[in-house]
């Protein structure tokens, strides 16, 4: 371990390069969450594994992508626009029902109940890339082997560890709202019917009970997965491979990664999400795909957002990382 490796002590004395304090020390999780978190990771794999087994020689249905593609479009801007644009940085206010309908789309994406999401994910920002962030690739300091095992433990590491985020301290706004506690006490139900819907809807589609099962295996756990794994990834690689053409805050390494845009729906347009947290648009700038943006932007035109914060130009131009060629270097260094 060299002089930099040292752990450090507080957050204050943080350097930007070492191990966080106590990055050795991980409260393991109790047996029951360790074992449903362990099968929410695996079983989506496991049905990849028997789709291919099932579709060998026989293709896959039309039905069964069609499906998966709008519960994957439909869950996942439930994640963006809902849980994340709207709930964690109140970047619009939504109408009370779209408010709800969001809330609930973000549930079926099987990333835990809306409440404890933006609770961890308002920690995040508060943290970012410091002790105390609940999934930072730089946990375990800065060289290779030390950065791999950040990337390991951003990506679904954390998941494994019992590191409570406290929804009093970090949600209280949504404690309070009865609408967000009731979506949040019906997390479980809406996870079921999260992989009951295909089922059922490849099953009415095909008049077979196959139909139904390919369905369920394609537009439930595969979709899933593929979602998770994206969203996971804006935790890990968005913070370690890029660019970061705008500043953020102190030891804030997160970065843009255009190819995530598209499947990510712009979520992957990381800092300039984390240079201006509360902004609508993730990508500021010309060309970058930001789907999550237009749907809020749809949803301004058709009367159910409003006090939408839009990117400012002269802002965004203040915030950019001059001169250009040092935009890759760690912002704040
Ligand atoms: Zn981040
Ligand atoms: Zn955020």
């Amino acid at each position: 371990m060299t002089i930099s490796e040292q752990p450090v002590k507080r957050r204050q004395d943080y350097d930007g390069t070492s191990p966080f304090p106590g990055a050795e020390e991980h409260a393991p999780a109790r047996r029951a969450q360790v074992a449903l978190t362990a099968a929410i990771v695996i079983l989506p794999f496991v049905a990849l594994g028997a789709m291919i087994v099932l579709a060998w020689g026989q293709g896959v249905a039309l039905a069964d992508l069609l499906l998966a593609t709008a519960f994957y479009v439909v869950t996942g801007l439930g994640v963006t626009v809902g849980f994340h644009r709207l709930l964690t940085h109140g970047s619009f206010t939504a109408r009370p029902w779209l408010r709800v309908a969001l809330a609930i789309a973000g549930s079926m994406g099987f990333q835990g109940n809306v409440i404890d999401w933006v609770a961890v994910h308002r920690r995040h920002h508060a943290f970012t890339d410091e002790p105390g962030d609940p999934h930072s690739p730089y946990r375990y300091g800065t060289g290779l082997r030390g950065q791999l095992r950040g990337l390991a433990h951003a990506h679904l590491g954390w998941l494994f560890t019992d590191d409570q985020t406290p929804a009093e301290r970090y949600a209280p706004d949504l404690l309070a709202d009865p609408a967000m506690t009731r979506v949040m006490r019906a997390f479980p139900a809406l996870c079921a019917l999260s992989l009951a819907l295909p089922f059922l809807a490849g099953w009415a589609i095909t008049g077979t009970l196959y139909g139904g099962l390919t369905a369920f295996l394609w537009a439930g756990l595969i979709r899933v997965a593929l979602l998770q794994h994206v969203t996971w990834s804006v935790n890990s690689l968005c913070h370690v491979i890029g660019s970061r053409p705008f500043k953020t805050r102190r030891h804030d390494r997160a970065t843009n990664l255009w190819p995530l845009a598209l499947l990510s729906f712009g979520e992957s347009w990381h800092n300039g999400h984390h240079s201006d947290p509360t902004c609508a648009r993730h990508g500021l700038d010309r060309g970058q795909i930001d789907p999550s943006g237009g749907m809020i932007r749809l949803f301004e035109r058709l009367g159910w957002a409003s006090d939408v914060r839009w990117p400012d130009a002269d802002r965004v131009q203040r915030r950019r990382t001059v001169p250009l060629s040092r935009s890759r270097a760690p912002a704040g260094d």
